[in-house]
C-alpha cells in the first residue's frame, strides 16, 4: 500500500525563463510546502531551457538546471509536464508536438500559437491521451478556462464580451477618465511597464484576437479560423469621441466578443460603446474582465489580473498541479465541427457615428436621407460646439443596423461635399 504522507514527484521542465517563467520558478520554489500541503504533490523543476546561460534574471536557478538545449529537456525521459513559456508560433509548436509524441503532458501559456496554429496541438494531445494546460493563455489569474471547460460544461453559451488586453484597458482608461489623448496615454502605459516597447500587438487588437480565438472555441465548441475574425484596434480613437461618448452616457472599451447564432458565429474585435451600467464599464486599469451569458447559469462576470508575471504564473502553476493530480484526465473531447464564422457585413449592431461638417442649414437633412435610404433609423442627433469656425461635429446614434447598410450610407456621405472628414464609426452593446 502506497503512503499516504509520502509526496507525489512530478519532474516538470520549463522551457523559458523571461517574465512568466521565472514567476513559475519563483511559485514553485518559494510555496513548495503549501503546494505539497494542499496537493501531495512536489512538484521538481529538472532543467530550464532558455535562449542564453548568461543573462541577468530576477530569479536564481541552480546552474546545473539551466540549459540552451531545448531538445535535451523534451528528451529527457524523467520530465512528467513540459512547460512552454517561450512564447511565439515557431518552434514553440514543434516543441510541444514533440513534447507529447515523447508521452509528456504540457502546460503553455502562448495563445499566439494556440490561436493561430493550435489544431495539430489540440489533436496531438488528444490522440497521445496527454493533458494540455493553456489557462494561462487567456487573461493570466482569471479562471476562465476552467470556467468554460468545467464549470459551465453542461451550459449553452450564447454569448461573451471579455476585455481581454491590460494594455488596451489602461489606454482607454487613461483617455476617458483624464482626457489624454492616445500618445500621451500610450507612452504613460509603456512607462508604468503595461505597454510594450513596440505596442502593435495589443493597440491593434491582435493579442485580443488570440484570446477570443481561445475561448470561442471552447465556448462554441467550434475549430476557429483565425483569419476569419474581424479585428480593429484603438490606435486610431480620438479623445473627443470618448468624451461624446461618456456625454451621452456610455464607456468606450476594446471588446473581444464571440456571439452564437443559428448560422454561425460573430467574431470580431473593435472599441465598443458600453452603457455606463454595463457590468463591464467598470473594469477599469490594467484590469481584465469576461462577461459570459450562459443559458441556464445566466449572466457571469469574471475579473482580475489579466497579465503580469505572478497572476500568468499563478494559473500556469495551477495546470501543472491540476495534470500532476490527475494525469489521466481527458483534456476534452476534441472539437471536429468548425461553425460557419459571419462576415462583418452581415453583422448588426447600434452605431455612434461622428461627422465633421460645415455649420450650413441642409447639411443633416443630407445625412439623414442617405442614412434613411439604406434602413437606418436615427435614435438621436447631437450637434456639438466647435472652435473652428467652419466645420462642427455631428454625433449621430443610431437603432440597430446591418453593417453593410452602414458601410454603403457612409459611402454616400463621404461623398457630400460639406462632409470634410472620414466619418467615426463605433459600434454599440448593451
Ligand atoms: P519573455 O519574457 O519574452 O520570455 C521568453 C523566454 O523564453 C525567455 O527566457 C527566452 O530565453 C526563452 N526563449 C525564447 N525563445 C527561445 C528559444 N528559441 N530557445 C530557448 N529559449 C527561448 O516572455 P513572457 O512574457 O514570459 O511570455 C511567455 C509566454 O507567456 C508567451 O507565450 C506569452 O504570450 C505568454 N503570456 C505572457 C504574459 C505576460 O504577462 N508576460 C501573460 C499571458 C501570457 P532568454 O531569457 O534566454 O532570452
Amino acid at each position: 500500500m502506497s503512503n499516504p504522507n509520502k509526496p507525489k514527484i512530478i519532474n516538470v521542465g520549463l522551457l523559458g525563463l523571461g517574465t512568466v517563467g521565472a514567476g513559475v520558478y519563483e511559485i514553485l520554489v518559494s510555496q513548495r510546502r503549501r503546494i505539497q500541503e494542499k496537493t501531495g504533490v512536489r512538484v521538481a523543476v529538472k532543467k530550464v531551457g532558455v535562449r542564453a546561460l548568461h543573462k541577468k534574471r530576477g530569479v536564481r536557478v541552480p546552474g546545473g538546471k539551466l540549459t540552451t538545449n531545448v531538445r535535451g529537456v523534451l528528451k529527457d525521459p524523467a520530465i512528467d509536464i513540459v512547460v512552454e513559456l517561450a512564447g511565439g508560433v515557431h518552434p514553440a509548436k514543434e516543441w510541444i508536438l514533440e513534447a507529447f509524441r515523447r508521452g509528456k503532458h504540457v502546460v503553455t501559456a502562448n495563445k499566439a500559437l494556440l490561436a493561430e496554429q493550435g489544431e495539430p496541438v489540440y489533436r496531438e494531445s488528444f490522440l497521445r491521451s496527454r493533458r494540455l494546460g493553456l489557462e494561462a493563455s487567456v487573461c493570466g489569474g482569471i479562471p476562465i478556462i476552467k470556467a468554460l471547460t468545467e464549470g459551465l460544461v453542461s451550459d449553452d453559451i450564447s454569448h461573451f464580451f471579455g476585455i481581454v488586453n491590460g494594455t488596451c484597458n489602461y489606454i482607454l482608461t487613461e483617455m476617458s477618465q483624464r482626457a489624454m489623448p492616445f500618445q500621451k496615454a500610450l507612452a504613460r502605459a509603456q512607462a508604468k511597464g503595461y505597454a510594450e516597447k513596440d505596442p502593435r500587438l495589443d493597440v491593434e487588437g491582435t493579442d485580443s484576437a488570440h484570446k477570443l480565438a481561445i475561448l470561442a472555441r471552447l465556448a462554441f465548441r467550434s475549430e476557429i479560423s483565425f483569419g476569419r475574425i474581424s479585428v480593429e484596434g484603438i490606435r486610431h480613437l480620438a479623445v473627443e469621441d470618448i468624451g461624446y461618448a461618456a456625454e451621452l452616457g456610455y464607456v468606450v472599451k476594446l471588446l473581444a466578443i464571440g456571439k452564437k447564432w443559428k448560422n454561425g458565429l460573430e467574431l470580431r474585435v473593435h472599441p465598443t460603446m458600453l452603457p455606463l451600467d454595463h457590468p463591464l464599464s467598470n473594469v477599469h486599469g490594467a484590469y481584465n474582465a469576461v462577461f459570459v451569458r450562459a443559458r441556464r447559469a445566466g449572466d457571469l462576470l469574471f475579473y482580475g489580473r489579466g497579465a503580469g508575471k505572478f497572476p500568468t504564473a499563478s494559473a500556469v502553476v495551477s495546470d501543472i498541479l491540476d495534470i500532476a493530480r490527475d494525469p489521466s484526465a481527458a483534456s476534452g473531447r476534441p472539437i471536429f465541427k468548425r461553425l460557419a464564422v459571419l462576415p462583418t457585413d452581415d453583422v448588426k449592431s447600434k452605431y455612434y457615428l461622428r461627422f465633421q461638417v460645415e455649420d450650413r442649414p441642409g447639411v443633416l437633412g443630407r445625412i439623414a436621407r442617405a442614412l434613411g435610404g439604406h434602413k437606418i433609423s436615427i435614435l438621436s442627433v447631437h450637434q456639438k460646439e466647435s472652435h473652428e469656425t467652419r466645420s462642427v461635429p455631428v454625433v449621430i446614434l443610431t437603432y440597430e443596423a446591418r453593417e453593410r447598410d452602414l458601410r454603403k450610407a457612409l459611402e454616400t456621405i463621404r461623398a457630400m461635399r460639406p462632409v470634410s472628414e472620414k466619418p467615426v464609426v463605433l459600434r454599440v452593446e448593451k
